[in-house]
Order: C-alpha cells, then sequence, then structure tokens
C-alpha cells in the first residue's frame, strides 16, 4: 500500500509492492543486509511544523525514528517565521547529511496543505506559501507537504500493522485530541485524502448550531467543544487556578476537586460522544485510535465515553463494543508520519 500522491522518489514505489513480494517490509530481521552501513543509508527526513515548535527527525527504512533535533519558537521568531524555519530545517538536515544518506524530505503541517502550498495554518501564521518549491531549490531533494493529523495518522496506522497484520486491511478513525482536533480515517489501508484540498477536517465539524467561534472562521465547531485545551480552560475557569498549571499537577488537582467539575465532566464526556458519533455513523470504522494530549486524561474519561457511544440513540448502526485504542507514538507520530 501507498499513501500520498505523485512525485514520490522511486524509493516510494518501492513499497508500492505488496509486503509478500518483499518480506522484509515491515520485519527488519528479514533484512538482506542489515548493516550499520545499510541503516544509515535510505534514511529520510521528517520534520514536524507545530505552532510554537518544531522538530527535525531522521527515519529508517522501518519507520524508526533514530536521530531528533527540535527548537521551541520565541515571540521574536514568529516576526520572521519563514526565515527561521526556513534556515533552522537547512542548518540541521546539511548537518544530518553528514551522518546519513537523505532520500526525501516530509513535513508535517498544523493547517492545510495542497501540492507543497502551506495554504493556510491558524497557530503558526503562515499563509498560502510554497514551502516545497522554496525547499527543494535550497535542499535539492523531495519535499512532501502534508496536515499533521493526517501523517500522524499515517505513522500510528503503520505502527500497528507492524504488530497486527489483520489490521491492515481495516477501516479506522484515527483523532488527535490536543490543543484542536485532528485527524484522518483509513480506508481499506489508504489514508483518504480530497481531491482539490486535503480534506477530511474532522475538528471542524459543526456539533452546534451558532455555538462558540472557531479560529477557522466558522462556529460551533467540534474541537470548541472536544479538544482537551477547552476542557482544561474550563476546569480552570471553574476551580479558580492559575492557567499556568498543566500535566501531572492539573491532573492531580482535577482527580481530588472532582466532585466540583461533574456537569463540567458530564458536558464535555456528551460533547466529545456527538463528534465521535458523527465520525462512526459516516465512516463505520473497524478501529478508533485516540492520540493527543487527551491520552493522558482518557482514563477519566473513556468508560463513559464509551457506555455513552453505545447505550445512547447517537449511533446510527448499534453495536455490541468498539474498539478503541491510544496512540503509541507521542510526539514522534508527526514526524514519522511525514516520511511515509
Ligand atoms: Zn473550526
Amino acid at each position: 500500500m501507498i499513501f500520498g500522491k505523485g512525485n514520490r522518489p522511486n524509493f516510494h514505489d518501492f513499497w508500492k509492492k505488496e509486503p509478500s513480494q518483499f518480506p522484509w517490509k515491515r520485519e527488519p530481521s528479514h533484512f538482506p543486509d542489515e548493516t550499520n552501513f545499510q541503516r544509515r543509508n535510505n534514511m529520510k527526513i521528517g520534520i514536524d511544523l507545530g505552532g510554537s515548535h518544531i522538530a527535525i527527525g531522521v527515519v529508517d527504512y522501518n519507520n524508526e525514528l533514530i536521530d531528533k533535533t527540535e527548537r521551541d519558537f520565541s515571540e521574536e521568531d514568529k516576526m520572521d517565521i519563514i526565515t527561521i524555519i526556513e534556515n533552522y530545517i537547512v542548518e540541521n538536515i546539511n548537518i544530518f547529511k553528514e551522518k546519513y544518506e537523505i532520500e526525501s524530505v516530509g513535513i508535517a503541517i498544523p493547517g492545510v496543505a495542497k501540492d507543497g502550498v502551506i495554504i493556510k495554518t491558524v497557530n503558526l501564521g503562515i499563509n498560502n506559501y510554497d514551502i516545497k518549491s522554496s525547499l527543494e531549490e535550497k535542499l535539492q531533494k523531495t519535499v512532501n507537504v502534508r496536515n499533521d493529523g493526517k501523517c500522524a495518522c499515517i505513522a500510528e496506522f503503520e505502527n500497528l500493522t507492524k504488530e497486527d497484520k489483520a489490521i491492515e486491511n481495516a477501516n479506522i478513525l484515527f483523532l488527535t485530541i490536543g490543543t484542536g482536533i485532528g485527524g484522518g480515517i483509513i480506508y481499506n489501508g489508504k489514508l483518504l485524502e480530497g481531491h482539490t484540498f486535503e480534506g477530511y477536517e474532522l475538528g471542524h465539524m459543526i456539533i452546534k448550531a451558532n455555538g462558540i467561534p472557531c479560529k477557522c472562521g466558522k462556529s460551533g465547531c467540534f474541537e470548541r467543544y472536544g479538544s482537551i485545551l477547552e476542557y482544561k480552560n474550563k476546569v480552570k475557569q471553574r476551580l479558580n487556578i492559575s492557567k499556568d498549571i498543566n500535566g501531572e499537577p492539573l491532573r492531580d488537582i482535577i482527580k481530588s476537586r472532582k466532585n466540583e467539575i461533574l456537569d463540567l465532566n458530564e458536558q464535555y464526556t456528551g460533547d466529545l460522544a456527538i463528534g465521535i458519533s458523527n465520525l462512526i455513523n459516516i465512516f463505520e470504522p473497524d478501529l478508533i485510535i485516540i492520540g493527543g494530549g487527551f491520552v493522558h486524561y482518557s482514563s477519566m474519561f473513556e468508560k463513559e465515553l464509551k457506555d455513552m457511544l453505545l447505550n445512547s440513540s447517537l449511533l446510527f448502526n448499534k453495536r455490541e463494543n468498539l474498539d478503541i485504542r491510544y496512540a503509541k507514538l507521542g510526539n514522534d507520530a508527526g514526524i514519522i508520519g511525514a516520511t511515509i
């Protein structure tokens, strides 16, 4: 199977072949000559570009991340963000080139991409910028650009199939529930992508008419109700705690003061269930994978969420059970997915 479209180097044609033709495809122990020399060749660079952070990684033939560098953007950087990003990418790829033979470069972007052009990013402030052409000229390498939720979706799918071949033909709904909501759909083993635009903007499905305004320009989007950021903001406001408290300390407070936010938890779970049930009704996935910051909060919501999905009238087709799993690659999913 292959993801993405067109203009890939020949290396990727290799992957189009069925695993049976290349039995070592996902089994490194079968690789014909797995020497250090072999490992240093055929490397791919994956870049995860976020609203406040960039990470560049070297990914091998088995979709394993083997080297990585990253930095945060300062407020000052944002004044000339394109130059900062491109310089950082070129400098670090030149350093990696001394250690690895680089085949191609992929970039995961927090927004909409089309033919290598960043059409719009809400949190990064880059719009209508042809990053593919610019970097290809500087790097003399093929550069692919794709939405970060879809990159993570592909990476998690490939990671799952390493462990469970039965999943190769599964229909999968992947949701990143973090600052916003993104994700992708794997249908019969392939990532669904639109022709005119990438599409499948799962977080920007409207779940409330005339609802809360979204950064995308619409109102009532799923991510304004279901993102973990929205949940945390509501909790912080209710419990009157500092906006700077996050991570483990915040989760400890939430658990110890649970009784004060029962209605918020119920509302959040209900909104999540509406959004997820809409997606289940459209795509009827065999498996749902959830990634993003939600993973750290999943134990608080998973039972109620599943109950609500299975035992209410939200699902068009009644189900006995739902296979919901959590993403395993964490912050590296964007880098890895950008190279596939
Ligand atoms: Zn929106």
